[in-house]
């Protein structure tokens, strides 16, 4: 049986980022991914991931944020692959919605540059956007996207050139600690492996993974390229930003300027579905009603987003009841390190939480804040309800 001193279950966004630090470091790793490289039956594909700082969701993930950036800037440079893209964002919304007053609070303690819109300066500004009066908006610079399957492909790269050894196509069936606590035997569909520190970052799988008693559940969510009405320069990266649309009663739907080629068209998606599904079971159909939702955000906002639909593709969200992640030491299993369930909103934060992970597999500690985050919260054995905020 070969001995690793770590182990990193799913080579994913959160797994491919921990193997890369944890092999930097020196850790003799093996990395295990049932699928191949880069496939698209987990939750880390469709070409973008919107990149942000004013964080809506709470104010203690921006110095997670501050540092995500500059390990991905590092990773660009030292890959020469173009990862990061700043385009600029916006959060629209009414003056009390989520959106707004989260991202506004974030920006204001962390003093982040950003500037308050009304309807009528988005509208100037962004002319394919058509907010009502009582909208505003907060515009952030330093908001962008970055491109998921090459930040995969760079941090695998760089686990390898660093002594890694990654296996794909070999899938977990279980993972069992030893009698002392002090190692954990992994048994896959090829072998079995002892390892000093185990790190899980399975994405939609960790339920089926963690041996955890907390509320999880993966749910489907679904991608649409939609062909503009309107000249598509509109939405060209260097005068369209990201944007996050809060509409009444909560719900966001989301987009990006025009990243693919100009006949893919150009990318929006609704924030939180409640569509629950089997990580290896997921439904490929797009029914009418996913078409209606998005044809209804975009309908009056957006007008000029009316056109065909050029591709749709459904990919998963591991939510927890509370949308904040889960990530720390298992409870039970001190040599066991957990990461993954981010509710849809992770991907931007792939390079510090590989950092995290390296750091709690090594040490047992890092000097990142992650308390919120801790897999013990009480919040997390309430039922998720799927919605948005
Ligand atoms: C539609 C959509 C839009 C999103 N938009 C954004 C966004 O704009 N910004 C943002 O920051 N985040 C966004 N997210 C969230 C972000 O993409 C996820 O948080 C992130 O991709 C999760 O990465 P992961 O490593 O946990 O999961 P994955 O990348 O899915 O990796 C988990 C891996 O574990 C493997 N695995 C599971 N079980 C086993 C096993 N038993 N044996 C071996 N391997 C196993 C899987 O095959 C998989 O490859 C979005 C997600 C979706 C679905």
């Amino acid at each position: 049986m070969r001995y690793y001193d770590a182990v990193v279950i799913g080579l994913g966004g959160m797994g491919s980022a921990a193997t890369s630090h944890l092999a930097t470091r020196g850790v003799k790793t093996l990395g295990l991914e049932q699928f191949d490289p880069l496939h698209t039956r987990g939750s880390s594909h469709g070409e973008s991931r919107i990149i942000r700082q004013s964080y809506f969701e709470h104010p203690n993930y921006v110095p997670l944020l501050l540092r995500a950036y500059e390990l991905w800037t590092q990773l660009q440079s030292e890959s020469g692959l173009d990862l990061m893209t700043i385009t600029g964002g916006l959060m629209i919304g009414r003056p009390d919605s989520q959106t707004i007053v989260g991202s506004q609070q974030s920006a204001l303690q962390h003093h982040l540059r950003h500037e308050m819109l009304t309807a009528k300066q988005i509208h100037e500004r962004f002319p394919v956007l058509t907010p009502t009066s009582e909208l505003v908006g907060l515009y952030e610079q330093n908001a962008g996207f970055v491109r998921p399957e090459r930040c995969i492909q760079a941090h695998l790269a760089r686990a390898e050139a660093a002594g890694a050894d990654l296996h794909f196509g070999e899938r977990v069936i279980d993972w069992t600690p030893s009698s002392t606590n002090s190692t954990t035997l992994v048994r896959t569909t090829r072998d079995t492996y002892e390892t000093g520190s185990l790190v899980l970052a399975p994405g939609a799988w960790a339920p089926k993974l963690f041996k955890l008693d907390v509320s999880l559940q993966a749910v489907r969510q679904i991608l649409f390229w939609i062909e503009p009405l309107c000249d598509p320069e509109a939405f060209a990266p260097d005068r369209f930003p990201i944007y996050i649309w809060e509409c009444d009663g909560g719900v966001q739907f989301y987009g990006f300027p025009q990243h693919g080629p100009a006949n893919d068209g150009i990318k929006v998606a609704i924030f939180y579905n409640e569509d629950p599904c089997d990580p290896d079971n997921v439904n490929p159909w797009i029914g009418d009603e996913f078409v209606q939702q998005i044809r209804s955000c975009l309908q009056r906002r957006i007008p000029c987003l009316s056109g065909r639909i050029v591709k749709a593709i459904p990919c998963m969200y591991t939510n927890t009841p509370d949308h904040h992640f889960v990530l720390g030491r298992h409870p039970r299993f001190p040599m066991v390190t957990i990461a993954s369930p981010c509710s849809g909103h992770g991907f931007k934060f792939c390079s510090v939480i590989g950092e995290i992970l390296a750091d709690l597999a090594t040490t047992g500690s890092t000097r990142h804040g992650i308390d919120m985050f801790s897999p013990t919260r009480e919040t997390l054995t309430t039922p998720c309800s799927g919605v948005g905020y």
